[in-house]
């Protein structure tokens, strides 16, 4: 029988059993305890942030990253508008309102330019977003210097997206710790996981200080229970915190295993008429967490839809590119600043299974099938 290649799937190390069976050993079983501690520090070394806080989820992390920026009901966010809707669906928790920014062709991120003339024109009218919310999509950073010139200029504090570009380099560092507050995710499906979980980092003590206080249900300093904010149940538990000291571990084995994945499909596939390979910008490092390509579907002889349902049929898992939130129904009252790229992204784009655990069969599957979908 066949087996299903899925897209991204947990890939777990030698070292996370061994912490997990600590956990349970001393009966830190509670969402806090010593693996939470040393997560957090060994967390704050891989991506060289000052402070960071462990959370169930980098929705969560997002969360309490734009109400500790201050955002409050009826504010508006500018956000990247090609990525996954848990971006933009805390901004809507906090009663704030997304304003959603179109992406360039050579990062598939928020375009700096575009960004600098909206807040040149939002300046003039009095109309500034009270936060910038920049993606760091498929593990390629954003443009992040422009970016953080413009938010500089206008005094716009910037928020990092950085769930899908854990190991990924800007100028040698790690995006998520420019802005004021920076978020990370450990879902399944991401470069490393906890099964689930989140990370939010700042230079800023107070703001991480701040963010353990509201993740644990804003508790006074006080013997009886009192609470003088309302705060959320959003800390990442002691066992989860244990997986994810070890998946750190072999994070960077992990970024070379998806990169490999991308350089096996671009040399195999990669001179296909009408294939496009997502661009790596030349001022980093990409994961490449998903390999992602464009499909222009004269040149090919068929179209992203057509290559994703007879990958599925042949079982390979393909997804098409993150539909721009501009686009999606929930939104559909919001300002959008272009979208033409994202959308053409969105039309063409493809994203390949990209797991770190795939085999060189199962690579060589996907490329035969794309290859046979090409001469057909
Ligand atoms: C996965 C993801 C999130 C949310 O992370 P969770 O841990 O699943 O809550 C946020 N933004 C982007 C871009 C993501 O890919």
């Amino acid at each position: 029988m066949t087996k299903q290649i899925l897209l991204s799937t947990p890939h777990m190390g030698e070292l996370e059993q061994k912490f997990v069976k600590e956990a349970f050993d001393t009966n830190w079983i509670a969402p806090v305890g010593p693996h939470v501690d040393a997560f957090e520090q060994e967390f704050c070394q891989a991506v060289g942030a000052k402070h960071a806080a462990a959370v169930s989820s980098g929705t969560a992390a997002l969360h309490l990253a734009l109400e500790l920026t201050g955002i409050q009901r009826g504010d508006e966010v500018f956000c990247s508008s090609l990525t996954f809707i848990a971006s933009a669906s805390p901004i809507t928790y906090l009663g704030a309102k997304p304003v959603f920014i179109d992406s360039d062709r050579t990062t598939w991120n928020m375009n700096p330019d575009l960004l600098r003339e909206t807040l040149e024109k939002r300046a003039k009218i009095g109309k500034l977003p009270k936060a910038v919310l920049i993606v760091h999509l498929y593990g390629q950073s954003a443009d992040i210097d422009p970016i953080l010139a413009a938010c500089s200029e206008y005094e716009v504090p910037l928020v990092e997206d950085a769930a899908e570009s854990l190991g990924a380099t800007y100028k040698g560092k790690s995006p998520g710790i420019f802005g004021k507050v920076g978020i990370f995710s450990f879902n399944g499906n991401k470069i490393i996981t906890t099964s689930g979980g989140g990370m939010l980092v700042s230079d800023d003590e107070n703001i991480v200080k701040r963010a353990r206080f509201l993740a644990t249900q804003a508790r006074d300093n006080a013997p009886h229970y009192q609470h003088s904010v309302v705060g959320y149940n959003y800390r990442l538990s002691n066992v989860l915190a244990g997986i994810g000291r070890g998946q750190l571990r072999v994070l960077e084995d992990r970024v070379n295993a998806r990169r490999h994945n991308f350089e096996t499909y671009q040399q195999a596939i990669g001179k296909l008429p009408g294939i496009e390979f997502m661009p790596e910008a030349s001022f980093g490092r990409a994961t490449r967490w998903l390999t992602c390509l464009t499909i222009d579907p004269a040149a090919f002889g068929a179209d992203r839809e057509q290559v994703r349902l007879e990958l599925g049929k042949q079982l390979i898992e393909a997804r098409p590119v993150w539909k721009p939130l501009h686009l999606q129904p929930v939104f559909a009252e919001c300002e959008s600043i272009g979208g033409a790229i994202s959308e053409e992204l969105f039309d063409r784009g493809l994203c390949l299974p990209s797991g770190s655990n795939l085999m060189p069969e199962e690579l060589q599957r996907v490329i035969d099938a794309i290859d046979r979908i090409h001469r057909r």
